[in-house]
Parts: C-alpha cells; structure tokens; sequence
C-alpha cells in the first residue's frame, strides 16, 4: 500500500490513500504534545492550598471556555462533540475530586492527573458507553494541566497562516470546527478511505490523503504539497512547480464550481447526483450545492450521544429538518445503521468479539423490533408534516427474506421500501432481493470491507478496501444489472460515488443515482457531464476484465481522460 519515493530532483514523495481530491502547498503543523507532569513537585503548605484551587479552577474554566467558544463556531455534529466536551471539562464529579487532592496539599498538575486516572480506573470499570468517555476525560486532563503549566493547548493548534495538518491520527475533538481557510489539507499516517478524518475532511471540502507511512518523520514547518487526487505528500518540493500544481488543481476545481446540475453525461444520460447527510444542518448545507436531493441520510448518526431511544415525536421533529430541506425532492432516509463503529446507547448492543459481523444494522431489529416499528413511525409523521414523502432503506440486509419483512413494515407505514447492498451475498441475490423492494442503494465502503474480508478501519488494509478492487466492482456491476433487468433504482451512495472518476464508471454500470458527501457533488457532476454514456459503458467493460485496483484506475483514465 504506502511507499515513499524519491523524484530526479531528489524531491521525497510519500504515498497514501487519496480521500478527498484537491491539491494544497503549505506548512506542516501537528497537534500539540501532550504536557508532561512533573510528578516530583513538594506537598504544599497550608496557605498555598487556597490560591491553588483557584488556579485550578481558573485552568478548567478557560479550558470549558475555549471548547464551548469552537462549539459555538461548528456547526451539527462537531458543535455537539464540542459541546458535550466542554460540559466535561465542568463536571462537578471530578473537579471535585481534584479540588479534594489540592485541599489535602497536592499541587493542582499532580491532583488533576490523580483525579483524571481516579475517574478512568471507575469508567473503565463500569465499561460500555461509560469507557468511551475515557479518552476525552484524558484530553481534558490534558488540557487543563497545558493550562496550569503554561504551555500550548494539546490538540490541534490554531495557524496564523494556511497550513497542513498532519497527524498520526486525529479525534473528533481534534478535527470538530477546523477551518479550512487555515487547515487547506489533512494528512495522516493511520486511517481509511471511511475514516473518521476522511469524512471531516470531505464535509471541509479540503483536501486529504490516509494511511501515508513516513508521515510521522516531518517535522512541523516543513513545506509540502499534498496531493488528493493522486494520494501524495511531496516534502520541501520545489515551490514555482508546487504553486503550478496548485493553480491547475485550482482550475479544475473552477470548472467544477460552474456545474449547476442536474446529474448528467454530456449526451445527456441523466444520473441524480445526491449528497450524505446526517442532520438537518448537513442537509441545509448540502442545499447549497446542486445537489438533487438527499441519496443516504444517516439517521444513526443523530443519536450517537442519546442515552435512551429518543421519542417517535423527537424522531419525527429531527427527520422533517432533512425533508424539510429538500422540500419536493427525493430523500432517502437510512433506517438506524446501529453497531460496530457506530453503537448505540438505546440499542442493546450485546458484547461481541466481532462487532462489524455481528448484531448490527437490520440485525437490531431482530431482539428489538420496537425500535424499527417506532423509527418507521417517526419518518412516516415526519413525512406527514413536511409533505415530503422520503424513501427508507434498511442497512446490513444479507437476504432476501430479510428484504421482504423490512418492506412489509415499510409498507404497512405508507413507505416506499428499498434496501442497502453492503453485504456480498446481498450482491449476489439482488435480483431474488429486487422481488420485494423498490429501490436498491449500494454501500461500497462495507461491500468493500465484507468483500474484501478487511476492516474498513485499518490504515494497514487500505490498499484492499479501496473501492476501485475489481472484485468489488463486479459485485456492483451485477447489482446494477439485476436493477436494469426489473426497472428499478439503483444508487451507489458509499464513498465511492465521491470519486469523480469512478463515478463514471458506476454510470457505465447502470447506477441510477450516486450519492456522496456535499463537497464532492460537484467534482463529480462536472466529470459527468465531460464523458458520454458510451464512454462511461466503455470504462465499466474496461475495469471489469482488469485484475488489480491500479489496473482498473489506469484501464478507466484511458477511456475517460
Ligand atoms: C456504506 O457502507 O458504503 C455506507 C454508505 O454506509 P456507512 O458508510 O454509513 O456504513
Ligand atoms: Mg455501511
């Protein structure tokens, strides 16, 4: 997968695995260090303890403070990451117990980092949701003693000037509220094609490339163009080729900016170019673009902080923001994709050695067929007060019988039923799936992972998980052509539709819609309408008969530019 390489001018490439496409030229920064504790420091006196405290206190609200200031500048889910961060840093529970230490005599660095260890010990103990909060509890330890002692905010710096911002890897409370004026590119050393920071970075709109080896060994400062499309980080380049490189990526991306849509080849194969969405603010957003209408909302990422099963009334007032913002335009509505990388307090997950191939997705439904029932409910009155009637998919469907009962319920709820293909054996069947459903939508990034048998998580596997494999292709060929064969909808709404390139090449296959992240509708509406159908069939036979991801990359430029 990653390689580094060395140009003729002796320049130092390293390679990832491009995200999101673009090209920035400007300095590394990292996220700060983390303090380290001088645990030596002397007991304090009796007189000192109440200044002490109020050092304390004073560190921990400017630490609140600073995390609710970014909260009130994000917007939808990184406003509320943010937010809940800094209700943390203000939680009474610990506070006191640091407060409690620095009373006894024990310097407020040393009584943060004993309260913070007290209170991970507890969480861990407790395990399930509780041992998630571990790791901002240590940022906020963190922070709080960066405060005490005088040094940087740990965490991602704010630059004066445009910079890059390589990491090893970067946490939502690293990545929630960036501003892509200042942070132009991400680049990290761990993370997939579907990683958390693949996913910021496309809603940023800027470029990103993962799973870079090397990466760690640049130092903050360096000059370095990365490259998004191709999956590159040139370190130090020569900087009149660098800002060239910049320029032209520059007027692609023009070009882009003038495709108003709709969804097309240039000899006019209309193809609904769609965007993800996740709450009402991303679809706002996504409204701006020209995007058709919604192709996947992912209502499971509206509850990730819900402790209890929200009501079918709160569920309703949260859907009609997204059909609201499409009024009269297609919506396609996810049923809760709860599990692995994405768990659910409500949901009852049980504990699995094996999340992604265990009770996830559909499979909720099983033991907890309520919370389907009340879902389906609460899009339904949504639907109702919008006068938007959206389409539901059900995720993780492996069957056809599975298929059926969630259309059943769909149906007996006024809606039209349609099903996700993220599962291999799902591909297979589609036609036997198709009998039941009136729409299919394909998840590439698990149909890539469960392919592939690789986890879409790991940096190390990327190489596998990379839509473009020929085996993944295949399968959403054959699904695309159980769709034609009947008349039914087919739509790719994995990240695989965010590529330009590849977009074509699903066209070529008979996909009906291509749904992706807002940021990338245009990039792909403008290739679309540069390309003719006849090429876009041309590419998919092409890509078909190749045998490697590059091979099929390569095999699809020649035919597409
Ligand atoms: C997919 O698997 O391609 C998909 C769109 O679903 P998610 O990324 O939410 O798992
Ligand atoms: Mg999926």
């Amino acid at each position: 997968m990653s390689a580094s390489s060395v140009t003729d001018a002796g320049t130092r490439v390293l390679t990832g695995v491009p995200v999101v496409p673009g090209v920035a030229y400007a300095p590394v920064i990292r996220p700060g260090l983390k303090p380290e504790i001088d645990l030596g420091a002397a007991a304090l006196g009796d007189e000192e303890r109440p200044a002490e405290a109020a050092r304390f206190t004073a560190a921990a609200a400017a630490v609140a403070g600073r995390l609710r200031e970014r909260a009130g500048r994000a917007t939808g889910a990184a406003a509320e990451v943010l937010a809940t961060t800094a209700g943390l840093a203000q939680d009474r529970a610990w506070l006191s117990a640091a407060e409690k230490r620095i009373a006894e005599g024990t310097p407020a660095v040393r009584a943060v980092a004993a309260a913070v260890d007290q209170f991970v010990a507890m969480f861990t103990q407790i395990g399930g949701m509780m041992a998630e909060r571990v790791t901002d509890l240590r940022d906020i330890g963190d922070r709080v003693i960066a405060e005490l002692v005088g040094l940087p905010e740990p965490g991602v710096p704010q630059p004066e000037v445009p910079s890059i911002l390589c990491a090893e890897d970067l946490a939502p409370a690293d990545t929630a509220g960036l501003d892509p004026a200042l942070v132009v590119a991400l680049a990290t050393t761990l993370g997939g094609p579907t990683s958390h920071t693949a996913i910021i970075a496309r809603q940023l709109g800027i470029p990103c490339v993962v799973a870079i080896a090397g990466l760690d060994d640049i130092p903050a400062g360096t000059m370095v163009l990365v490259d998004g499309t191709r999956g590159t980080v040139t370190v130090a380049p020569e900087e009149s080729a660098a800002q060239d490189e910049v320029a032209s990526a520059r007027r692609a991306a023009a070009a882009a900016a003038g495709w108003a849509g709709p969804g097309a080849t240039s000899d006019g194969h209309a193809v609904a170019v769609l965007a993800n969405v996740q709450d009402g603010a991303a679809a706002r957003a996504a409204r701006q673009t020209p995007a058709e209408g919604v192709g996947l909302f992912r209502t499971e990422l509206c509850f990730l902080n819900t402790d209890t099963e929200p009501t079918v009334d709160q569920q309703a007032a949260i859907y009609a923001e997204v059909l609201e913002a499409f009024a009269g335009r297609k919506v396609v509505v996810r049923t809760l994709d709860a599990g692995s990388d994405k768990p659910l307090k409500f949901a009852g997950h049980p504990d699995e050695a094996n999340p992604a191939l265990g009770v996830r997705g559909i499979r909720i439904a099983t033991g907890n067929p309520a919370l389907l029932d009340h879902q389906l409910a609460a899009i339904a009155a949504a639907a109702q007060r919008t006068g938007n009637p959206p389409w539901v998919m059900a995720p993780m469907i492996a069957t056809a019988d599975e298929a059926k009962d969630f259309a059943d319920k769909a149906r007996s709820h006024g809606l039209t039923p349609g099903v996700m293909i993220e599962v291999p054996a799902a591909a297979l069947l589609a036609d036997r799936i198709l009998e039941h459903v009136d729409f299919l939508s394909i998840g590439t990034n698990d149909l890539a992972q469960y392919t592939m048998a690789a986890d879409r998580m790991s940096a190390d596997l990327a190489a596998l998980t990379d839509p473009w494999q020929p085996a993944v292709l295949s399968l959403v060929a054959m699904t695309a052509k159980a769709g034609a064969a009947v008349g039914k909808p087919v739509g790719v709404c994995g990240e695989a539709a965010a590529d330009p390139l590849l977009a074509c090449v699903l066209t070529g296959f008979g996909v009906t819609s291509l749904s992706a992240a807002a940021a990338a509708v245009q990039g792909v509406g403008a290739k679309l309408a540069q390309v003719t159908l006849a090429q876009c069939r041309a590419a998919a036979d092409a890509v078909l008969g190749t045998a490697s991801a590059t091979q099929a990359r390569t095999a699809a430029r020649a035919v597409l530019g």
